[in-house]
């Protein structure tokens, strides 16, 4: 599974900041579609300043720092890639790469600090964390106060909750505070409040902007976005956000949203947005440390779509569904034949589930199969549990070693293309639009569908024109994965994503003209051998060649896929040939 980003994010807005003038959108940009609004209870929020179409850029936010994730190893403080000590920086002394790191804007203005006040600090080793590196990010949040205080004071008004700390978080941040002002040196710069303030600030208001995986070379990243950081989470967001290279967000509109109304986000990554109330509510509470009232939570069914639903075990057929969704535990009632049952029951049998898909390994999809057919019978075929299994299962068939496209078979296949489908569908109602996940289902469905046509193509199940319609309309599709996730930082799943479907859509569009230019000389020929063989001689020649029963020749199609692979030895079919676009 991949590695959860979560949306560290918060509406850290609660607490009203006192700074001299108001805040508001004119001070981010001119051209931003929102206005800052203000509420007793939920603090600062935004609105859409006038009708905002689906997929028109709201605003875009470049972060207004960027460091490393906690417990990083050293790093290089102008590249971010890991260090090994041989070089330093010769005005503060840090470990760096090279020469060029060193004048990087993310480190001129610790870098002045550092040396203006003569701290030396020496890493003790290069092999695993070291905390020295927890300081950076506020470090460089702190400077804003000198660098950018416009920047610096809206930080300030984000939410901090430093008022709910255990004495461990707080003393870990005192060798923090202590770091900075003492051995640093840099207690006439920074109050131990504002070191604390700040602290607080980024832990409920710093976003992952780069997930380092497995990468030795790589570390994870964080980033604070003031602006974006104004926006309140909806389960069922009317916007996207995503990352460009320079790692600033863009955010979108993924629906219609009238002015006035409230702009909103996702706190959790795509991957978590089709996981029912009970589930959400709480990940929210203990992550983000807030009670989601938003109209999704509000209501059982979740916008129609019933991820929550259990079948009731009364009448064998009913949904049973959260009675108060916003209880953290509430019982569930039947919505056929009243039948109301205590949470801790349900709560077992999700639990029980949740246990065996976390124990299944990706290497045993046919284990995934099996809890589905088990599913199938306790809960609704759109329940979350089953989403999570087929989006698992999405993954493994046509990603995974020894389910890559070109050996699935074709009941396999058909599988994977009707998961994406059922996932699109739910998609639509929690997710609607341009969505990331609408790109990210496109993108692995476009794939099996492409293969399946080519394998109902080759063995002359369906015919030439009925072949070219299908790949016209994975066509549309695969354009709208490109215009999706082809603006994503490249150094992302997302953005890799992209890249791939813009190069498949153009080997695509390239077939297709192909086949489309072969089609029609070969129907005019045989209009024109039709035609009472008026033009015999001219016309036998390109008929032959353009014979469409005879679909090997046009082996036109192999020189254009990226990958062709010319023996099907997994299929039971004895196939003629056989054409993969991965
Ligand atoms: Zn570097
Ligand atoms: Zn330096
Ligand atoms: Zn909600
Ligand atoms: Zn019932």
């Amino acid at each position: 599974m991949q590695k959860l980003l979560i949306f560290s994010t918060l509406n850290c807005d609660k607490k009203m900041g006192s700074i001299g003038k108001e805040v508001t959108s004119q001070d981010h940009a001119e051209d931003v579609l929102y206005t800052i609004k203000k509420s007793e209870y939920v603090g600062r929020y935004i609105v859409a300043s006038r009708d905002i179409k689906p997929g028109e850029t709201i605003f875009s936010d470049q972060p207004a720092c960027i460091g490393p994730d906690n417990s990083s190893k050293p790093l290089c403080l102008g590249c971010f890639r890991k260090v090994s000590g041989i070089y330093k920086c010769p005005r503060c002394n840090w470990p760096m790469c090279q020469p060029s790191c060193t004048t990087s804007p993310y480190h001129v203005d610790e870098c002045a600090l550092f040396r203006k006040r003569g701290a030396k600090i020496t890493i003790p080793w290069y092999d695993k964390p070291c905390t020295y590196y927890d300081a950076i990010l506020p470090l460089r949040v702190l400077l804003l106060k000198y660098s950018n205080p416009k920047v610096y004071d809206l930080v300030n008004l984000l939410m901090d909750h430093n008022d709910i700390l255990d004495e461990g978080t707080v003393k870990r941040r005192q060798t923090l505070v202590d770091f900075l002002r003492k051995s640093c040196k840099l207690s006439q710069d920074f109050t131990n409040e504002e070191c604390h303030k700040v602290l607080g600030i980024l832990s409920v208001n710093s976003f992952v902007v780069h997930d380092g995986g497995s990468d030795e070379a790589n570390s994870d990243l964080i980033g604070l976005y003031p602006w974006t950081s104004l926006m309140s989470h909806h389960c069922t967001a009317n916007t996207k956000i995503t990352t460009r290279e320079d790692f600033s967000y863009v955010c979108q509109s993924t629906v219609l949203i009238p002015a006035g109304e409230e702009i909103v986000t996702n706190y959790h990554h795509y991957h978590y947005q089709f996981y029912g109330t009970p589930y959400r509510r709480n990940d929210l509470k203990s992550t983000w440390t807030f009670e989601c009232m938003c109209k999704r939570c509000h209501d059982p069914t979740e916008n129609g779509t019933y991820v929550s639903a259990v079948i009731c075990d009364t009448c064998k057929g009913g949904r049973l569904l959260p009675i108060k969704p916003l209880n953290f535990s509430s019982d569930y009632g039947c919505d056929t034949c009243s039948a109301e049952y205590r949470h801790e029951i349900i709560n077992a049998k999700l639990a029980k589930f949740e246990q065996h898909i976390e124990d299944t390994k990706s290497s045993e999809p046919e284990e995934f199969e099996k809890l589905l057919s088990k599913m199938s019978i306790i809960f609704h075929e759109n329940h979350y549990w089953i989403l999570d299994v087929k989006r698992r299962l999405i993954d493994i068939y046509g990603n995974k070693e020894g389910y890559e496209l070109y050996r699935l078979p074709k009941d396999l296949l058909e599988k994977k293309v009707d998961y994406c489908q059922h996932l699109l569908k739910v998609a639509q109602s929690l997710c609607p639009g341009p969505s990331e996940m609408r790109g990210y289902l496109l993108w692995e469905c476009v794939g099996a569908r492409l293969r399946l046509a080519q394998w109902h193509w080759i063995r002359m199940k369906i015919t030439t024109p009925d072949y070219l319609e299908q790949l016209i309309e994975i066509k549309s599709d695969l354009k709208e994965v490109a215009a999706i996730l082809g603006p994503i930082r490249k150094d992302s799943d997302e953005g890799q994503m992209g890249i791939k479907a813009k190069a498949e859509l153009k080997t695509l569009s390239k077939l297709i003209d192909e086949m489309s230019e072969q089609t029609a000389r070969f129907s005019s020929s045989t209009l024109q051998h039709g035609n009472k063989m008026a033009s015999r001689s001219a016309s036998t020649s390109r008929t032959s060649s353009a014979t469409l029963g005879n679909r090997a020749s046009m082996s036109g199609l192999s020189s254009l896929t990226s990958a062709v692979i010319n023996q099907d030895r997994y299929n039971d079919l004895k196939s003629r040939r056989s054409v993969v676009i991965v």
